[in-house]
């Protein structure tokens, strides 16, 4: 079953970028190398050699080290297709629901529009992990830089319906002032308080609040929760349609 190592790698302010490992077969990719030397070094004293770079989408922070990696190791790029020209270095161009082949384990692919057009997600079921960039975040989602709420809320509803044990790796620590304003849309979520005091404490000792995972996130998350009575009423749209509550959650978080 799992069979896969996940290293993660904490680069610039509040970048989380990981590297996946299969030991059967000695893959290791990088998701979202962000700038490339802490890269390396923990390659080197893992004694891993980088064979694939995953991006999620264009945005520097994602893909600053892209070429410079590909330099060093000769790896394969992978990126979205629809997003090609705006991935540097990129080599293999993939698509919705695709099947991608990293060493002994496959993951599939989800284009998840809303923060960037372009945005795709790595979904590896066997070993319960999702890689989805600045998508969801803990407690959060990325902004909508290139896309509609409609599109963002589609897109999240394809994580929604994931297994609750599936480990959440996103880009950034964002966690604890996200946890702030989840807060004041889901006031009453007695899950969201007992998670802001877990939060509170793992921040405290400088600790990591990522991965999480779906369940967690389904149960306290108000980005995904803008079909429950608690945050409809949160933010006075009781009985509302639900894209229209997300785009209100939306906006609030903006002006937070
Ligand atoms: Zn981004
Ligand atoms: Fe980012």
């Amino acid at each position: 079953m799992a069979f896969l190592q996940i290293e993660q790698v904490p680069v610039l302010s509040d970048n989380y970028v990981y590297l996946i490992y299969d030991p059967a077969t000695q893959a290791c990719a990088c998701v979202d190398p962000a700038t490339a030397a802490p890269v390396k070094k923990r390659l080197t004293e893992l004694g891993w050699h980088l064979t694939h770079i995953l991006n999620t989408h264009h945005h520097h922070d994602h893909i600053g080290g892209n070429l410079e990696l590909k330099e060093a190791y000769d790896c394969e790029i992978v990126g979205a297709s629809i997003d090609a020209a705006r991935i540097d270095g990129i080599d293999t161009q993939v698509r919705d629901g695709d099947m991608f082949t990293f060493g002994s384990a496959s993951c599939k692919i989800f284009e998840v529009p809303g923060h960037t057009s372009g945005h795709i997600a790595y979904w590896f079921e066997e070993d319960k992990a999702l890689f989805c960039g600045d998508t969801l975040f803990a407690l959060g989602c990325g902004r909508l830089f290139e896309g509609t709420p409609a599109q963002m809320w589609h897109s999240l509803s394809k994580f929604k319906v994931m297994p609750d044990d599936t480990r959440v790796y996103c880009a950034h620590e964002y966690t604890a002032t996200n946890a702030e304003f989840a807060i004041t849309v889901d006031p009453a979520n007695a899950a969201l308080q007992e998670r802001m005091a877990e939060i509170k404490t793992l921040r405290a000792q400088h600790k990591p609040t990522v991965p999480s995972t779906l369940g967690l996130e389904r149960a306290t998350n108000p980005f995904l929760r803008p079909d429950t009575g608690g945050v409809q009423k949160a933010v006075g749209m009781t009985g509302a349609d639900v894209v229209d509550v997300f785009a209100e959650v939306r906006r609030l978080k903006d002006n937070f």
